[in-house]
């Protein structure tokens, strides 16, 4: 049988697309294998109807609701290898099936490298993350750090200011903050710390103290770090997507790539701002793009 669409990672972006498809009764297959970026964490805040609620909870409810349409299924399947022949996409999974589709719609989403800190991972998900907006709220005027050895540092303090006052920035041992930066955040009472972390301290991903290696320690209950970005998945490169500068894959306004037939959302297409009603709404974007070009080729 040939798939209308298949969809790959089942993710916000993934799951809204295949609900569109589903509604439009194209024959859909969404594949996924249930590394979600934000699996580190147990609310996720900012999805009207939807906020605080526990990652998995959200997908389970998207899978409870694409259970009425039978024109989609779920496939709890890596995909190992997309690639096209003729008109047509032929999807490899790691249980060595191979499926054939019109369209494909890359939702795959991000990987994140954090800062090399001694146990951030302890932390990060709970009392240390990497987007304000998603969890500066539950941490406001707390005392904060910001920790970041690249250059978006700077712009990080500036914005995690709105949320506390009572904040520092670490660079671990880089110097990547300019002359005028540091006056600038001098001038607001942020102090900076430019010798490496020698360890985080805290109880059940709760921060309460930075070590330095210098032995100076700071009490500090959370923070904002600023991650390295990269694609999850390697099928858009591969299959000769072109990216941005920031590295996500160039889309149109209904997720349309630069490969006839591929379609890509979430924060595969956004890297920033990256969030799950953005990831969702491109997914239905890219779902109606699907459609469209389906009855393009049909009517
Ligand atoms: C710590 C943390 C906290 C966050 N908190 C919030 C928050 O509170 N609010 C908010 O709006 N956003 C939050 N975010 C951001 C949010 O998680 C992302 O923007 C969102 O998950 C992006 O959705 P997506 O569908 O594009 O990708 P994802 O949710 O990452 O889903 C991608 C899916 O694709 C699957 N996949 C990848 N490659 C393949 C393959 N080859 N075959 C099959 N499946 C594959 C993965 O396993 C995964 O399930 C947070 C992120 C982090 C890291």
């Amino acid at each position: 049988m040939i798939l209308d669409c298949a969809v790959i990672g089942g993710g916000p972006a993934g799951l809204n697309a295949s609900l569109v498809l589903g509604r439009s009764r194209r024959n859909t297959v969404l594949f996924d294998d249930n590394k979600p970026r934000n699996s580190v964490t147990n609310e996720s805040h900012g999805f009207i109807t939807r906020d605080g609620i526990n990652p998995k909870e959200l997908r389970g409810i998207a899978s409870e609701e694409l259970d009425k349409y039978p024109d989609v299924e779920i496939k709890r399947q890596r995909v190992i290898n997309v690639t096209k022949k003729d008109q047509l996409f032929m999807i490899e999974t790691d249980d060595e099936e191979v499926y054939k589709a019109k369209k494909v719609v890359l939702a795959t989403g991000l990987k994140e490298k954090l800062p090399d800190i001694n146990r951030i991972n302890y932390f990060y998900g709970i009392s240390i993350f990497s987007c304000p907006f998603c969890d500066g709220w539950e941490l406001r005027d707390r005392p904060l750090a910001v920790i970041a050895e690249n250059s978006r540092a700077f712009h990080m303090a500036k914005v995690v200011y709105n949320w506390t006052n009572d904040l520092i920035v670490s660079t671990n041992g880089s110097q990547i903050l300019s002359i005028d930066e540091k006056n600038v955040l001098k001038k607001k009472g942020i102090k900076i710390y430019e010798q490496k972390i020698s360890s985080l301290i805290g109880d059940n991903g709760y921060l309460k103290n930075i070590s330095f290696e210098d032995g100076t320690t700071l009490s500090r209950e959370g923070g904002f770090i600023v991650p390295e970005l990269e694609q999850s998945s390697s099928i858009g490169e591969v299959l000769g997507c072109e990216f941005n500068n920031q590295g996500a894959i160039k889309t149109d306004g209904i997720g349309r790539t630069n490969v006839e037939g591929v379609f890509a959302c979430g924060d595969t297409s956004i890297i920033a701002p990256s969030q799950l009603i953005i990831a969702a709404a491109e997914g239905s974007k890219a779902a109606i793009g699907v459609n469209a070009a389906l009855v393009e080729e049909t009517f």
